[in-house]
């Protein structure tokens, strides 16, 4: 893939994996260096997560900096462990713990504030896919955080197309109906802030080792978030070694 910006492949292990796959992990080899590889562990499994070829994202975090707040995790405290992604809006926290477009936002707000880089996930379910009404709502979930945080602030994210309806699902979005939104998408934002433009965007929902190159090949796909696939070693170098 040749491109401006530099691929990247962000493992979303989701509430899976045990310390033993992480070790195994952090002992893989023949991975691309020409690629930013990403593994977003469990929250008990960070401490551990920097030892390997990976750089540490975590799934999700406060979005106050600190106080009472049972239960969740600061941003300085995931800092602290040489975290430097933060998934943010996966639709797993949208729909299981009804976080709203402005909640996101807040997040990334702190999020960036603290120096780490949100992998901003959008996306659509399937109802609007099928009433072909999932680009305004795409475009909602993106200008929440262009209003709430600054016309910078999607130029220092990664940004995650995610539709609903292939997380998990194994119903991959062909690779052109996922480079249509990413266009989409890179059009939309660099309208707001012509920087934004070059922000790496990834697609996610049901990559796997067979499809990810010829998603990964579409101009506008900088690379993945991979759910399920990043749970199995061969299959994670595959996908990274595609990017
Ligand atoms: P999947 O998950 O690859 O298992 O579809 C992607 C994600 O939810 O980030």
């Amino acid at each position: 893939m040749t491109k401006s910006r530099k691929p990247m492949v962000a493992g979303n292990w989701k509430m899976n994996g045990s310390l033993a796959l992480l070790t195994a992990f952090t002992q893989a080899v023949e991975l691309s260096t020409v690629v930013d590889k990403v593994l977003c562990v469990p929250f008990p499994y960070l401490a551990a997560a920097g030892k390997g070829d990976f750089a540490i994202g975590a799934q999700d975090c406060s979005q106050f900096e600190s106080g009472a707040h049972t239960g969740d995790i600061a941003v300085s405290m995931l800092k602290e462990l040489g975290v430097e992604y933060v998934i943010v809006g996966h639709s797993e926290r949208r729909q299981d713990h009804g976080e709203s477009n402005e909640d996101i936002a807040a997040k990334v707000s702190t999020v960036l504030k603290a120096g780490l880089t949100p992998i901003l996930c959008v996306g659509e379910p399937l109802e609007l896919r099928q009433s072909n009404t999932f680009k305004e709502y795409v475009l909602e979930q993106l200008k929440a955080v262009d209003e709430i945080c600054g016309r910078s602030a999607l130029s220092q994210c990664v940004i995650a197309y995610e539709p609903i309806w292939a997380i998990g699902t194994g119903m991959t979005a062909t690779p052109e109906q996922a480079q249509e939104v990413h266009e989409f998408i890179r059009t939309q934002i660099s309208d707001w802030c012509e920087a934004a433009g070059h922000s790496r965007i990834l697609y996610g929902g049901s990559v796997n080792a067979s499809n990810a190159e010829l998603l990964f090949a579409k101009p506008d796909i900088d690379g993945g978030l991979i759910g399920g696939a990043s749970l199995k070693i061969e299959d994670f170098v595959v996908i990274c070694n595609a990017a």
